[in-house]
């Protein structure tokens, strides 16, 4: 990747994810842009990101930033292991490849909170633009655009026993959970192109790189943004164990996720004034809400023994493997989470609170743990959080990890969502589509029968799903980090374009989302070039 740097580009991208490369992607468009964008991980080289089945591999390897929440109080203080992409693609070239949206009502919130432009109906187009939908345009959908929307090249017998039985249990069937509503059980749709994975880098990125506008820097991990009074104008960052700097002339644009975004800021001096000043940072910007309303999506797993040998205990079989390679088909093309159902566990609920996905394979620990025998399992998820937590510092030193409290069920109504997350599960395993199927209860296992026991189930085994937001907000209330616009409060040439500035959690995957905002944030910082260029020339006139 390029090595030649100038000293100055119109902007400065911090962070090659989900929204990072979007932003690199369509800036550059215009050739008279020129973009310098910074990933702190390298190539996405590792064979395992392209294969769908094998993303779990990638856990705690040079591709991951290996991430430990702090002791989580109402989780018997275990510190929860969350990876996050450390790579060209960032989190999307490592996550599940589930292509999910999020109710309607979300992005209506957001609007309503206080952010104009955010509504359903204002964000769709944004959806749309992204999107090359395999089943072809809609009034939800769309073709042509860089990122491929599939259905699953391999179904598992198991998952197609999963939306049988869901719709035995009363779940409606939904074919598209992208569409008029999220309620109901079906396969998911997953951001893959012929059967590998389409991470934001391979559908966005890579087809910009040979633009000479645009310079595209790995290994380098931004240490500090820089500002003259109230304006961004450069950012600091560590290349190959060198210290460098270079301005930007137009914005600084923040794309390191939902915690290295807040922390960077943080080490900038923009945050907590008090909270800088105990751990000796020149306090720059006083923003009280950088790092606040963390918000993510806690998942336990409920696991079965599969009395015939079907599950994808074998996938990465001599054969599946040189199948795979061959066609892009079989097991190895599946994303392991094949299936999910949307459920609102109280009637009266404006959007379903669980989201249950299931996957033909053993799956606890992250896939850490192994099990000799074919088992499946079930994956009961928050979705819609009361609990909030925070990024910290833990000190100034920037190649530090931040301190991530999750504060996980800290709203005691958040635990009793998946508790009856489980009680659904094991309904739809002892359904009629799973007779053939369903062998012993392995966790939380036959002992467990009351609510209680559920709940200790949970708090011992409960992860997340992946999906931090949130810790940059945008809004206007006290905690709220940048504007509708996505500039941060009182700053000027600097915004937070990445999953971190969701003002609540999406209910659902956070990939689609995050996308989104990197599609509209370009929209909003174009027009606002435009503006500024007006104005120039209008000053100029008089
Ligand atoms: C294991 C896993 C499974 C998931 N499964 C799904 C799924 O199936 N479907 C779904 O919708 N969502 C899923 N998600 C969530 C989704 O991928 C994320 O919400 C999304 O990728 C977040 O995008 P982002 O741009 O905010 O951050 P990221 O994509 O994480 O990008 C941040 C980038 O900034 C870089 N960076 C950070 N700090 C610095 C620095 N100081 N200097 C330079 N670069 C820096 C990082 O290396 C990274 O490349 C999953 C996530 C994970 C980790």
């Amino acid at each position: 990747m390029t090595t030649s740097v100038h000293s100055e580009y119109d902007y400065i991208i911090i962070g090659a994810g989900s929204a990072g490369c979007v932003l690199a992607a369509r800036l550059t468009e215009d050739p008279h842009t020129r973009a310098l964008l910074l990933e702190a991980g390298g190539q996405p080289r590792a064979r395992e990101i392209a294969i769908p089945a094998a993303f779990s591999k990638l856990f705690k390897t040079a591709v991951d930033w290996n991430y430990s929440t702090e002791p989580e109080p109402q989780l018997q203080n275990r510190s929860l292991y969350w990876p996050r992409g450390k790579v060209l693609g960032g989190s999307s070239a490592i996550n599940a490849m589930i292509y999910i949206r999020g109710a309607a009502r979300d992005f209506d919130d957001w609007e309503q909170l206080g952010n104009p432009g955010w509504s359903f109906s204002s964000v769709l187009p944004y959806f749309k633009k992204s999107e090359h939908q395999q089943r072809g345009p809609s009034d939800f959908h769309a073709v042509g655009g860089p990122l491929h929307v599939s259905d699953l090249r391999y179904v598992n017998p198991l998952t197609r026993a999963f939306v049988a039985g869901s719709t035995e249990q009363g779940i409606a069937a939904n074919p598209d959970f992208n569409a008029a509503s999220q309620d109901g059980v079906g396969l998911y749709q997953v951001t893959q192109k012929n059967g590998r994975r389409h991470s934001s880098y391979d559908a966005f990125l890579a087809p910009a790189l040979h633009r000479p506008n645009l310079t595209v820097l790995t290994q380098a991990h931004a240490t500090r943004i820089h500002l003259y009074r109230n304006r961004a104008f450069a950012v600091a960052y560590l290349h190959r164990g060198r210290s460098h700097q270079t301005r930007a002339t137009r914005e600084v644009l923040l794309c390191s996720g939902a915690i290295n975004s807040p922390q960077l800021l943080l080490l900038s001096g923009i945050g907590p004034a008090d909270e800088l000043q105990r751990l000796g940072i020149t306090s720059v910007h006083n923003l009280p809400g950088v790092g606040k309303n963390l918000q993510d999506h806690p998942m336990v797993s409920v696991g079965y023994l599969c009395k015939q040998p079907v599950s994808l205990r074998d996938a990465a079989s001599l054969s599946n493997l040189a199948r795979y390679l061959l066609t892009h088909r079989g097991p190895l093309a599946s994303n392991v989470a094949e299936a999910g159902l949307f459920h609102r566990t109280r009637p009266n609920l404006p959007v379903p609170d669980l989201q249950l996905l299931f996957g033909p394979a053993y799956y606890r620990n992250h896939g850490f743990d192994t099990h000799p025998e074919h088992a499946f399992g079930f994956g009961p998820t928050l979705i819609t959080p009361h609990s909030h937590g925070e990024i910290a510092l833990r000190s100034s030193d920037p190649l530090m990890p931040a301190a991530i409290r999750a504060n996980y069920f800290c709203a005691p109504e958040d635990l009793r969502v998946i508790v009856e997350g489980v009680k659904l599960a094991r309904a739809i395993a002892h359904s009629n589509a799973f007779a053939p199927y369903t062998g012993a209860e392995l966790h939380p296992g036959p002992q467990a029968r009351t609510d209680a026991d559920l709940e200790a189930f949970i708090r011992a085994e409960a992860q997340t799903l992946y999906h931090p937001a949130g810790s940059c907000k945008m809004g206007h209330d006290p905690l709220a980090v940048v504007d509708s616009q996505l500039r941060i409060h009182g700053l000027e040439s600097l915004r937070v374009v990445d999953a971190s500035i969701m003002p609540r959690v999406t209910a659902g995957n956070t990939n689609a989302p995050t996308i989104m905002i990197a599609e509209k944030a370009a929209d909003l910082i174009r027009a606002h070039s435009t503006a500024a260029t007006g104005e120039t020339r209008d000053s100029g006139k008089l």
